[in-house]
């Protein structure tokens, strides 16, 4: 496995960040998770967007442009001959001293790793999984703002021990106000009467580039979208329920706080998304490889 670090490639054992990495010593840094299917990178004009939409916020210089980040990213999966694979982007603030204060860290560090992820067992695609509110809340915006990839995530590892604790995969995270965010790496979405409702960005979530392409996907198929606060006893009578992220995809659930959702089985509009879902990701995005390199990696 090669790894993009800080502009050579290396193996991964040679892959070392510096202990005054302020991405390690605080956390102060921005990621991505990407994936290619079928030697296409999904959506990753948005994503690399998003990365330096996160970078700004946190005034943070990244030092390298749109494009040649892209390219960062291409030729790690060019490297590691993938085609299909699951893309971790970092930016970390880089090394600095043992202070808080970002200016002692000159640099930024940029890490590309292209590896698999399984985040959820097959038998919950198809059959739906069951997950729990927990008691974790997601970081009040005014605090640090959910549409930051940041690398601090340890709000969403708590809730995901307490999902885990709970018996379930996953946790449905509530807001300060307790109003239904997102999951722990993944948005969260709704079916009531043919209509599909999402939390909007302003209750604290990411805006995920995979809820925004099944909106697309959505109204596409004539289905109404809703952006719209909900609690938890809105999601209890929930016709359907599913989320939807890079590495999640998008995934039936089933039941919440052991309260059956809908019929207990995946509903229709999910089963639809899912199908237009995964057509997109075959088509979406741009290629790795040319022909003749792409006949070579087959
Ligand atoms: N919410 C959180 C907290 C996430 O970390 C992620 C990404 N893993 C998502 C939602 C889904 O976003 P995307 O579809 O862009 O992967």
């Amino acid at each position: 496995m090669l790894i993009y670090l800080d502009g050579q490639f290396v193996t991964k054992e040679e892959a070392r960040v510096s202990v005054f990495d302020h991405g390690f010593l605080y956390g102060d840094g921005i990621f991505e998770g990407i994936r290619a299917y079928n030697g296409r990178v999904f959506k990753l004009e948005e994503h690399i967007d998003r990365l330096f939409e996160s970078a700004h916020i946190i005034a943070m210089e990244i030092g390298l442009s749109k494009e040649e980040m892209t390219e960062v990213v291409l030729e790690t999966l060019r490297q590691n001959k993938l085609t299909d694979a699951y893309i971790r982007l970092v930016v970390s603030r880089g090394r600095g001293d043992l202070g808080l204060d970002p200016r002692k860290c000159p640099k930024a560090s940029v890490i590309c790793i292209a590896a698999s992820i399984q985040l959820y067992p097959e038998e919950l695609y198809q059959k739906g999984m069951p997950v729990k509110t927990v008691p974790t809340r997601r970081n009040v915006p005014e605090a640090l703002n959910p549409r930051i990839k940041s690398l601090n995530y340890l709000n969403n590892i708590m809730a995901k021990m307490e999902a885990t604790a709970a018996g379930v995969s996953e946790a449905v995270m509530l807001n300060h106000e307790g109003y239904v965010t997102e999951g722990t790496g993944d948005n969260i979405f709704i079916v009531k009467k043919g209509v599909l409702y999402t939390p909007p960005t302003y209750v604290g979530i990411l805006e995920g580039i995979t809820r925004n392409a099944v909106m697309d996907l959505a109204e596409k198929r004539g289905i109404r979208v809703v952006e719209k606060v909900f609690t938890r006893a809105d999601l209890y009578i929930a016709d359907e329920c599913f989320l939807t992220g890079t590495a999640a995809e998008v995934i039936p659930v089933i039941e919440v706080d052991n309260r059956r959702i809908g019929a207990g089985e995946p509903g229709q509009i999910t089963l639809e998304l899912i199908k237009d879902f995964r057509a997109l990701t075959n088509v979406d995005g741009p290629e790795i490889f040319g022909n003749e390199e792409w006949t070579n990696v087959q």
